[in-house]
């Protein structure tokens, strides 16, 4: 693996002037998340030249409202689903190797009350490490009461028999975002933030250009464009259906909550599993810089607005369910902030319940060079991003060049990732959040740079007035 590329000063106005010369681009993207920009590296690393248009910030929609776990899912192991979580393992040992600065491994206990069930998860995430194999993270083993309660303090003690550990991987999903971004522009992708894709315009049957608007001034652009992929999250459908407008629905949407309390509910290094939520799901008690996140809960959201945000009942939910394992009571008061994502999930027309739609990604090509690409996962991104890419070359798009993003390092920005830097965003770091990374708002900065916004909703919103 070669050394990661440095950070570099972006100024919006070149990046304006690029989308107005009239030279048509191999490939636009539309959607700045996890998809998007894995498609903007993927592609400025095989050398083609790229323009990704967000409609907001960067990570604005689901990828900065992710759990944060790059993981392969024990629940979809559950679910018998072997593929989807061995490829996923893989990726986790990917991205742990090419951002170190932004993924670790993290050590995740389930503590076991009812007889039987520590056997049982023993077996089951004892597969989840040994389809890992030679990429495992942490081993898988049995605790006694006593280490439970060691690597869990904070739990409710009665009636403990023990517990299972096991290891997986956190990140940060919106710095993550950015990484890929800064990554793109520094291998020669055009990426933009607040630019929002709004006409595709079609020529014999296929995509010739794009209309894309500057959110900011008004400002018009024609992308002319060899194709585009359409990476727009839960939005994807709106974007087909600017091509047509009777287009069929590709994706079903569901909302998934969290909120965030103080560490000192659980203040050990480990995160807590909760194996079986009353809507048989897993919930997780996740320590997240200085406080816990608790998430997530799954239901249908057909409305899918930009700023969706947890419901009354999700939130009681999460906390009903936090509370019959932790030993102190936790009420809405303890609550610090809280926030909603939405999962595209690739709707095959099959009915039921959001939960059981699978985590797979599709890709699919219309008009001979329209390729959206819906479903998937944050862990799965860099993968999503080469099947696109083999999509586009088995349409006869792009050319057959290829890009190891599996040994490409993402940028290392330390002034962004800096934990005292973070932790109180002066004008110093809102600055460089500027000049490096697009950030166009205070809110850009406090919630998809420092974090402020998805840790402590009162604290971001004084340092978003300061800025
Ligand atoms: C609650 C929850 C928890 C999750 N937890 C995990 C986890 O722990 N680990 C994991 O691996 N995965 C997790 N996921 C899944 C993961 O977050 C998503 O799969 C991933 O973030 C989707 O990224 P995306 O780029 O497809 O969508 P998005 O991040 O939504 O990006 C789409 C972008 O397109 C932009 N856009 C839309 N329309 C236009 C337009 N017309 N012009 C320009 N731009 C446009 C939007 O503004 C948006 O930024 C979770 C999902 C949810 C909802």
């Amino acid at each position: 693996m070669k050394s990661p590329l440095q950070p570099q000063p972006i100024q919006r106005a070149d990046l304006l002037a690029r989308l107005r010369e009239p030279q048509p681009w191999d490939a636009v993207i539309v959607g700045g998340g996890a998809t998007g920009l894995g498609i903007a590296v993927d592609a400025a690393a095989r050398g083609l030249r790229v323009a990704l248009i967000e409609a907001r910030d960067f990570g604005s929609g689901t990828s900065s409202r992710s759990t944060k776990l790059v993981h392969g899912g024990v629940r979809y192991l559950a679910q018998g689903n072997v593929k989807l979580v061995r490829e996923a393992l893989e990726e986790r040992a990917t991205l742990l190797a090419i951002a170190p600065h932004l993924v670790h491994p993290l050590e995740f206990v389930v503590p076991c009350y009812r007889p039987l069930e520590r056997p049982f998860l023993r077996v089951g995430l004892g597969m989840y490490d040994l389809l890992a194999g030679r990429r495992s993270v942490g081993p898988t083993r049995w605790l006694s009461r006593d280490e439970t309660l060691a690597r869990l303090p904070g739990i409710r003690p009665e009636g403990l028999r023990g517990g299972v550990s096991y290891w997986d991987g956190q990140f940060d999903d919106a710095l993550m975002c950015i990484a890929l971004m800064q990554t793109a522009y520094a291998l020669g992708a055009t990426p933009i933030n607040y630019v929002c894709c709004e006409g595709l315009h079609l020529r014999d049957g296929r995509i010739a250009s794009v209309r894309a608007v500057d959110a900011e001034t008004g400002e018009s652009f024609e992308l002319a464009t060899t194709c585009v992929f359409n990476a727009a999250g839960v939005w994807v459908d709106g974007v087909r259906r600017l091509a047509d407008p009777d287009a069929r629905k590709l994706i079903t949407v569901s909302q998934g909550s969290h909120l965030v309390v103080e560490r000192d509910f659980l203040p050990g290094s480990a995160a807590l599993m909760i194996p079986k939520t009353r809507d048989g799901r897993v919930l997780f008690v996740i320590p997240w810089f200085d406080k816990l996140l608790i998430g997530t809960t799954d239901g249908p959201r057909p409305d899918a607005p930009w700023e969706p945000q947890p419901s009354r009942e999700e939130i009681e939910f999460m906390l009903e369910t936090a509370r019959g394992y932790l030993a102190r009571p936790i009420t809405t008061a303890d609550v610090r902030a809280s926030f909603a994502g939405l999962r595209p999930l690739f709707d095959p027309g099959r009915a039921g319940s959001t939960a059981a739609i699978s985590r797979e990604h599709a890709v699919l090509t219309e008009f001979g060079n329209l390729i959206s690409i819906v479903g998937g996962k944050w862990t799965t991104y860099r993968k999503m991003a080469v099947d696109a890419l083999a999509a586009a070359r088995r349409a006869g798009l792009l050319d057959a060049r290829s890009a190891r993003t599996e040994d490409l390092a993402l940028v290392v920005d330390r002034v962004l990732v800096d934990p005292a830097r973070r932790s109180a965003p002066d004008a110093g770091y809102a600055e460089h959040c500027r000049r490096f990374t697009q950030a166009r708002t205070a809110e850009d900065i406090v919630a998809r740079r420092a974090r402020l916004a998805y840790l402590d909703r009162a604290r971001a919103e004084r340092t978003q007035s300061a800025l």
